[in-house]
């Protein structure tokens, strides 16, 4: 299936975008308070926005702006025509709340069957939906995109993980949708049962909704014997469906006409070149429930407006997520992605995918264990060999992250597996 909006030239793209903003803008500013104080703080009115660059005039969106108005304070639209609500359980606070009109629902299948088809699937696959169904967005955005492709959904939601193998053998689901820490967790379960995973007829897996690594992605694609792609979204912006990577895994389309993409420095506020790192901060071209304009997404990547050598599409493509402006730790004054440590662990033969970093604080100290099991035959081999495996991944994160990290080796499944978005920092520390 192909969708020409994803090939447009960046004039007719613009022009798309710029209409659909004022619409979208008019909407928010007429029916939500905080919108309308943001435009009268930057000295406009919606009337003013006449090119695209005009929205740089208004302050970011964030979820603290969301739960500010918890929980229905952010709708521009009456109770009326709300068709759907979800909420994020967040880590602090209130959760977010965020709704869909009819019109919205439909915007949401369309750009996540949009997605589903630049990963290779069509409608004669069976997808096998094991996202949460549920206040999370992950489970019914990936349904309702299925279902607008003409696939057959199978909507397992995550968990009962034995089940899942077993229905995917009787049905011969073709695509799997789920985080990336769970296929892992799942090719372990279907080991563990006498179940080759390579062996399934899964040919895809569009895996997102946490961060994850090329080396991953390897492991994952290697068990699997199928393609992994990335996929990127966020419920204040629809869900998933946001951006997807096509078969060149080169970086994830974004669907700029629902969505418009800036990367901004989080220290300057200013956009910064393609190429270069920033946050990303989108506006909803469409959404009229909850409208965001300039919602920083604090998540870091980077963007690309060239065409797309293997896919030809010209909507701009991010990089996977770096890493998030507020998750990245500081470490003895030292900032420090997870991202980074995984990256080195993904490199190290013997280790495996699983891992949590432990930052502690003595006195005013601060450290980090990162517990990484290692493969059995370590445990059954000398000691000696567990030690020397132990001293190369610290000495390797060193390199990499410029402190000293402990480093714990433990035994396969050890580490506490989850259903849904993997916990890997533990941060004990009161900052
Ligand atoms: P939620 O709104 O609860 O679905 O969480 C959205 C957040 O999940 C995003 O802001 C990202 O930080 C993260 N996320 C979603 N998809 C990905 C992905 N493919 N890679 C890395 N992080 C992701
Ligand atoms: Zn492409």
């Amino acid at each position: 299936m192909r969708y020409e909006v994803e090939y447009l030239d960046p004039e007719p793209l613009a022009a798309l975008q710029l209409q659909r903003l004022r619409r979208i803008a008019e909407l928010a500013y007429a029916n939500v308070e905080h919108y309308r104080r943001a435009f009268a703080a930057a000295g406009i009115t919606p009337a003013d926005l006449k090119t695209l660059d005009d929205l740089k005039a208004l302050a970011f969106t964030d979820k603290e702006t969301l739960r500010q108005n918890y929980p229905f304070g952010m709708f521009a639209v009456p109770m009326a025509d709300v068709q759907e609500i979800h909420a994020s359980s967040g880590t602090t606070g209130k959760p977010t709340v965020v709704a869909y009109t009819r019109a919205d629902l439909k915007v949401w299948s369309e750009v996540m069957a949009r997605s589903l088809a630049c990963a290779g699937a069509t409608d004669r696959d069976i997808v096998q939906n094991s996202y949460g169904y549920g206040l999370f967005t992950g489970g019914l955005g990936v349904h309702y995109g299925a279902i607008e492709l003409g696939a057959t959904i199978v909507p397992t939601s995550a968990g009962n993980t034995r089940r899942q193998l077993q229905l995917m053998q009787d049905f011969g689901s073709t695509v799997l949708t789920c985080t990336p820490s769970y296929t892992i967790y799942m090719a372990e379960e279907a080991r563990a049962h006498g179940i080759d995973p390579r062996r399934t007829t899964v040919r895809i897996g569009v895996l997102g909704a946490e961060p994850w690594s090329e080396g991953m992605r390897r492991e994952i694609e290697n068990a699997w014997d199928m393609k992994a792609y990335n996929i990127y979204g966020l419920s204040e912006i629809i869900g998933p469906g946001v951006a997807q990577e096509c078969v060149g895994q080169c970086g994830m389309h974004l669907w700029a006409d629902h969505f418009y993409p800036e990367v901004i420095d989080p220290h300057t506020g200013k956009e910064v070149a393609d190429g270069e790192d920033g946050m990303l901060v989108l506006t909803t071209l469409s959404k009229e429930a909850t409208p965001f304009l300039r919602y920083a997404t604090k998540d870091i990547v980077s963007m690309t407006r060239q065409v797309c050598p293997a896919c030809g599409r010209t909507s701009p493509r991010i990089s996977r997520i770096k890493g998030r402006t507020d998750d990245m730790l500081i470490i003895r004054g030292v900032n420090v992605f997870p991202s980074q440590i995984e990256g080195v662990l993904t490199q190290i033969e013997g280790t495996e995918p699983h891992y949590q970093i432990i930052v502690s604080r003595e006195g005013a100290l601060d450290n980090i264990e990162v517990q990484v099991e290692v493969n059995e035959r370590f445990f059954s081999d000398e000691v000696r060999l567990l030690e020397s495996l132990g001293a190369r991944i610290g000495r390797e994160i060193e390199t990499v992250l410029g402190i000293g990290v402990a480093v714990k080796l433990v035994e396969p499944k050890t580490i506490a597996r989850s259903e849904g978005k993997a916990q890997r920092v533990i941060d004990t520390r009161k900052l």
